[in-house]
């Protein structure tokens, strides 16, 4: 039996609408990444700024998110909407129908600005959602709820995206260096996906070594405990964050729960991931 994996989120029920560029710190950090992909990232080495720390509520949840660019960033590369911080504190607000694409129909489109390189890639993520999953990313000729993919930085390797279905035009912003797993793993967030080390059941399994994190980020390891964990976590799943994630020292700073290493992947979907995403959109 294969096992399932990674976060399901209710309750998105935004309307986020923002245009954002920036990433500027990428490069230079990204390269002193220990990982053998030379692309590893999504959105997590953007200066800091403590002052960009918030304090929310998220599914009646205690969250701290960053501030940056208008944008509220939760968990680095995931953005919440100023209306879903504010409804925060209100659990099942929204229900489940809110978080999901209806009948798992995506539409999007792709910014005039994103270069041909880049446009291979999302066609190719694309792919792998149309003929994996029961989501079907269909170009748009005029719906109004819809994803944009935007280019992100012509120097970086990141990407972030908004979170589960969120109504009108929300994003997926694409650096000019990222990976196509990294494309799928920031569409797997606009289809309502977090990340695996947040789930509740993780410490059986990871472990978080606090002391090896950059100073202000250790609120991205949190354990996220208000949405729903489908199957069994998968250290595999490309919603994974990877072992020297906000490493302030090249350490890492996510093994395995006794101790020893883990390859993340960013190579495209386990069978967990196809068998998350579709017990989310049977
Ligand atoms: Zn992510």
């Amino acid at each position: 039996m294969k096992k399932q994996s990674n976060r399901l989120f209710y309750r998105q029920i935004l309307t986020g609408k923002t245009v954002f560029m920036s990433f500027l710190m990428a490069a230079t950090l990204i390269s002193c990444s220990k990982n053998n992909e030379e692309i590893t990232s999504e959105a997590q080495t953007n200066a800091f700024n403590a002052d960009n720390l918030k304090k929310g509520q998220l599914n009646g949840q205690d969250i701290t998110y960053e501030r940056k660019n208008g944008m509220n960033f939760f968990e680095g590369d995931m953005v919440l909407s100023d209306k879903q911080l504010s409804e925060g504190n209100e659990v099942n607000k929204g229900g489940a129908s809110y978080s999901r694409w209806p009948s798992g129909k995506i539409y999007y489109t792709i910014a005039s600005n994103m270069g041909s390189i880049n446009v291979n890639k999302i066609n190719s993520a694309i792919s792998e959602y149309n003929n994996k999953t029961n989501t079907q990313w269909i170009y748009r000729t005029n719906q109004s709820n819809y994803v944009e993919f935007i280019f992100g930085s012509s120097s970086g390797s990141d990407g972030w995206a908004h979170i589960g279905y969120q109504g009108g035009k929300q994003n997926v912003s694409l650096d000019q260096y990222i990976s196509v797993g990294s494309v799928i793993h920031e569409m797997g967030h606009t289809v309502g996906l977090y990340h695996e080390h947040t789930r509740k059941d993780r410490d059986q399994y990871v472990k978080i070594l606090w002391n090896n994190i950059q100073s202000g980020q250790s609120h991205n390891f949190n354990i996220y405990s208000s949405g729903t964990d489908i199957g069994s976590f998968n250290i595999n799943s490309v919603m994974m964050y990877w072992p020297t994630s906000y490493s302030k020292n090249g350490q890492p700073t996510i093994t395995r729960a006794d101790n020893s290493s883990f390859t993340y992947n960013r190579t495209g979907f386990t069978t967990g991931d196809i068998n998350t995403i579709n017990a989310m959109y049977p």
